[in-house]
């Protein structure tokens, strides 16, 4: 179930009923500070909540310290793996949140960075992913299984008791969406920290789409996941769009314009194809609730129309019927309907 403990990443607030921020992870070098901070602009205007950047090397650290001294207005989380001076030296840098992966994090080392964090403003998730679960926990389960995840996890949230540090969010992820859903689940029975909710290593961009709307909108119909990244072997501004667009078609997302077109069939009267594209389009960084929808004909239109802000259905061949508010606008010839649209888009917007 929904988490009960917020923590903050920066400004952005995590878990116990706070909207749920969308994030994603730069794959550039990290070293090269030009290029990153170029992807970091090109995830913001996607709309991307939180960014995560690895830091492998020393100088990947140092790289890091000039890229939040520029500013970004995002929380920058960093992505620590195997060497805990990594971490210690993003945290002195001033990052918002790192993320360690237990499995390759000794006992030692975890004391040593959570003193660091204890020190700074920063936040620490526990990343668990199915292909670095610790060796005893794998030996006990032979494979990466959703009990073997959940085991991981816990055992860390309580490591991190013991060091009296709760500023945690948690992560079990497989690229298995059955196991990945089964963990999460079992989680949220174990732990109140946030969740953080993805599909691990889901694919190139159409087949990573499926499994991550899949996995995670599973679990947020559930009413688990706090804050979400979809993993793409691809742009990662359409990492962020992927998951912006799972959370609009759940109604989790404050300010999005909901456009429902019918499928077509021999009945459609106007180009619904190409107006639902060219409104998508038009929409895409306006941030509004509204819903709108276009449809074919008669069948379907008169109620949906009647149900949406705007709704425009085919009346006869290249004409349709508009409604605003429910109310009856008029009848109009297809060629000027998407402009009439933008144009009650906007004056909504500025109202
Ligand atoms: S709304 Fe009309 S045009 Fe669209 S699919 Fe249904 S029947 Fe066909």
């Amino acid at each position: 179930m929904a988490s009960k403990n917020r923590i903050s990443v920066g400004a952005i607030e995590i878990g116990d009923g706070s909207p749920i921020s969308v994030q994603t992870m730069t794959n550039t070098n990290t070293e090269d500070v030009r290029a990153t901070l170029a992807q970091i602009d090109r995830a913001k205007s996607a709309g991307c909540d939180l960014i995560r950047i690895s830091c492998p090397t020393k100088d990947s650290t140092i790289a890091l310290r000039e890229i939040l001294r520029s500013d970004q207005k995002i929380p920058i989380i960093a992505d620590i793996h195997f060497d805990y001076r990594r971490a210690i030296e993003a945290i002195e840098a001033g990052v918002h949140g790192i993320r360690i992966n237990p499995g390759n994090i000794d006992s030692t080392a975890l004391q040593e960075i959570v003193k660091a964090l204890k020190n700074a403003d920063c936040a620490l998730r526990i990343g668990v992913n199915s292909g670095s679960i610790e060796r005893d926990i794998l030996d006990k389960y032979r494979e990466p299984t959703a009990e073997a995840l959940v085991e991981s996890a816990v055992l860390n949230c309580r490591k991190l008791e013991d060091l009296d540090f709760t500023r945690v969010k948690v992560s079990v992820k497989s690229s298995n969406v059955r196991t990945s859903v089964t963990a999460y689940r079992m989680l949220s029975q174990s732990i109140d920290y946030p969740l953080h909710v993805g599909i691990t290593e889901a694919g190139t961009c159409f087949p990573g789409t499926i499994k991550s709307a899949v996995g995670i909108g599973s679990l947020l119909l559930d009413g688990i996941g706090d804050t979400i990244r979809v993993s793409l072997s691809g742009d990662i501004a359409e990492e962020v769009k992927v998951g912006r667009q799972i959370l609009k078609s759940l109604g989790l997302l404050a300010g999005s314009i909901d456009i429902v077109s019918c499928p077509t069939c021999s009945r459609t009267l106007i180009d619904v194809i190409g107006l639902s594209k060219a409104l998508e389009e038009y929409c895409e960084n306006i941030y509004l609730n509204m819903k709108i929808s276009i449809l074919g004909c008669v069948v379907n239109g008169p109620g949906e129309a009647s149900n949406s802000d705007i709704g425009i259905f085919g009346f006869k061949k290249g004409h349709a019927k508009v409604f605003v508010s429910g109310k009856e606008l008029g009848i109009f010839e297809e060629n000027r309907l998407l402009d009439l649209m933008m144009g009650i888009v906007i004056n909504l917007k500025s109202s």
